[in-house]
């Protein structure tokens, strides 16, 4: 057993949330189905969606893969992975209702 390097998607799962990590998981195989060995260069949440940034010979072969993973985590809880959408308090979050903050409280 080898511990896990930054090209292991493993090594990732501390940088994003938890409940989008079945969509970056998914992600990440789909890309190595046409780029095997690609590099990540970063993977992290960004304005309530995922960014997900690679190094691979030709973007155009990953970038719509990218663009629907992102697209599918702004529908997606990031703490749990339940269909959501993303809600603006002050701040952009992607929770469901169970796991938003802000869902019981009134502001004036
Ligand atoms: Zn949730």
């Amino acid at each position: 057993m080898s511990e896990p390097t930054e090209n292991d998607i493993e090594w990732w799962d501390d940088f994003y949330p938890e409940g989008w990590r079945d969509i970056v998981h998914r992600l990440y195989a789909s890309i190595e189905a046409v780029s095997p060995g690609h590099k990540i260069l970063q993977i992290k949440e960004k304005f309530g969606g995922l960014r997900y940034y690679v190094a691979v010979d030709n973007y155009a072969d990953v970038e719509a893969l990218i663009r629907d993973a992102e697209a599918e985590s702004f529908m997606t809880c990031e703490d749990c992975g339940q269909p959501c959408t993303v809600t603006e308090n002050g701040w952009i979050s992607t929770l469901c209702d169970e796991h938003n903050p802000m869902k019981d409280k009134h502001y004036d």
